[in-house]
């Protein structure tokens, strides 16, 4: 069996395989990364067993020439993805949460961490612009990959009081930045800086395939316990949502998505009327999901040419979220963090609309992370995990929103 070929959305340059693609991030033409072909699921795909084993098998075709794929699977995805069945409006929720820093980035950046450690033959700098919960997750991910140095920019302000403390944890080969700007000026300067051709700059943004294809497999794990499901997904950078597409192209029982949008609704606004979303990001209490313009449509878009027969977009205010966060609380005691109740809210919607079908929202970030607003919509904060019980410490610098000023850094 062959590898998969990686060509960019744009056309330009031959078909690269997996670990070019892997090294590189974005294409040198500036498109993304997108698979020539679509493998099956292989027989058994659905057996039963852990995340970890299912994760293996679902990789297995698109990395058939890595070398102790089971075992770099295993160390990178040790934890579970239990899915809970909510009594409220008959919705099931896939935890995407159980890794180390309590996201479910650490999925993609985990698994992408060890694969890059294998393939890189020069010392790389990973560079990651995140809007709160990605930074953490690779920074976690990558510390102490050999030859591997990672530079994180979020934008100064805006994340959470817990995500700047799991931003700026010291950890070995990481520098973290506080951008003065938003997110989508922290992802313009990632582009910028990939476009001037820095030597050794990679990224482990969701344009990247290595975190992209990771993320199929708790799709799969979605789909392997609730066939048939409609999945919901909380959507920002739509990179979850192009995993969970994939997933379903290789065979995954899975009969639609919902992508789920805080006001940053320019998905839901392509899809009704194909004009494509340009920033600014409005910022929400679902801040991982403030994106102005989300990097992986163009990806979406050339993997899936009739998007709205598979793709639905519902797009959930601040108010909506808190009330739905309050409604599941006082009717099941389930606390659900803000990313995953603006999914909830278009789980109920569908409900709403007379759909039978089973849904499962993905859960993408624990509540614990999200204190403030659990307070708001409960009455009370979570109790604070091990994870999260980490001390302030300030960013590496805080530093303009220019190419000039991140030069310096890397
Ligand atoms: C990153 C993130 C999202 C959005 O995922 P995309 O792949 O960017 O669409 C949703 N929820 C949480 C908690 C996140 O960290």
């Amino acid at each position: 069996m062959s590898a998969p070929m990686y060509v960019s959305t744009r056309g330009g340059g031959a078909p690269v395989p997996f670990e070019a693609a892997l090294l590189r991030g974005l294409a040198p033409d500036g498109g993304l990364y997108v698979p020539t072909a679509v493998p099956a699921m292989p027989d058994g795909w659905d057996a039963p067993g852990s995340f970890a084993d299912l994760a293996a098998r679902v990789l297995a075709p698109w990395l058939p020439d890595v070398d102790g794929l089971d075992a770099l699977v295993a160390d990178a995805l040790p934890f579970p993805i239990p899915v809970v069945d909510l009594d409220w409006n008959g919705v099931s929720v896939a935890e995407l949460f159980h890794g180390p820093t309590l996201s479910f980035k650490d999925v993609g950046a985990r698994t992408m961490a060890r694969l890059v450690g294998r393939a890189q033959r020069e010392p790389v700098t990973i560079l990651v612009a995140t809007s709160g919960d990605t930074g953490s997750a690779v920074a976690d991910g990558f510390a102490g990959v050999p030859g591997v140095r990672v530079v994180l920019m979020y934008p100064d302000g805006g994340v959470s009081d817990v995500q700047a403390r799991q931003l700026t944890a010291p950890r070995p080969g990481v520098v973290a930045l506080a951008v003065q700007g938003t997110f989508d000026d922290c992802q313009r300067l990632a582009k910028e800086a990939f476009a001037a051709g820095i030597p050794g700059l990679s990224s482990a943004n969701s344009i990247n395939v290595g975190r992209l294809l990771p993320q199929m497999t708790y799709h799969a794990l979605a789909a392997r316990e609730r066939p048939g499901a409609v999945v919901v997904v909380p959507s920002g950078n739509l990179g979850n949502l192009t995993a969970g597409v994939l997933a379903r192209t290789m065979g995954a029982p899975i009969s639609a998505f919902v992508a789920a949008h805080n006001a940053n609704d320019g998905f839901a606004r392509f899809l009704a009327d194909g004009t494509a979303p340009t920033g600014p990001s409005r910022q929400t209490l679902s801040n991982a999901m403030d994106v102005g313009a989300p990097s992986n449509l163009e990806r979406l878009r050339a993997l899936v040419p009739d998007l709205a027969g598979l793709v639905r977009a519902e797009t959930v205010t601040d108010d909506e979220t808190l009330a739905t966060m309050r409604a599941v609380h006082d009717a099941t005691g389930y606390v659900a963090d803000p990313h995953t109740a603006v999914g909830l809210t278009a789980a109920r919607r569908l409900r709403e609309r007379g759909d039978a079908r089973p849904v499962v929202v993905l859960a993408t970030a624990h509540p614990a992370k999200f204190p403030e607003a659990v307070a708001r919509a409960t009455g009370a904060a979570p109790p604070v995990p091990p994870a999260l019980d980490l001390p302030a410490a300030d960013p590496e610098a805080v530093i303009a929103p220019t190419l000039d000023t991140l030069v310096d850094w890397l």
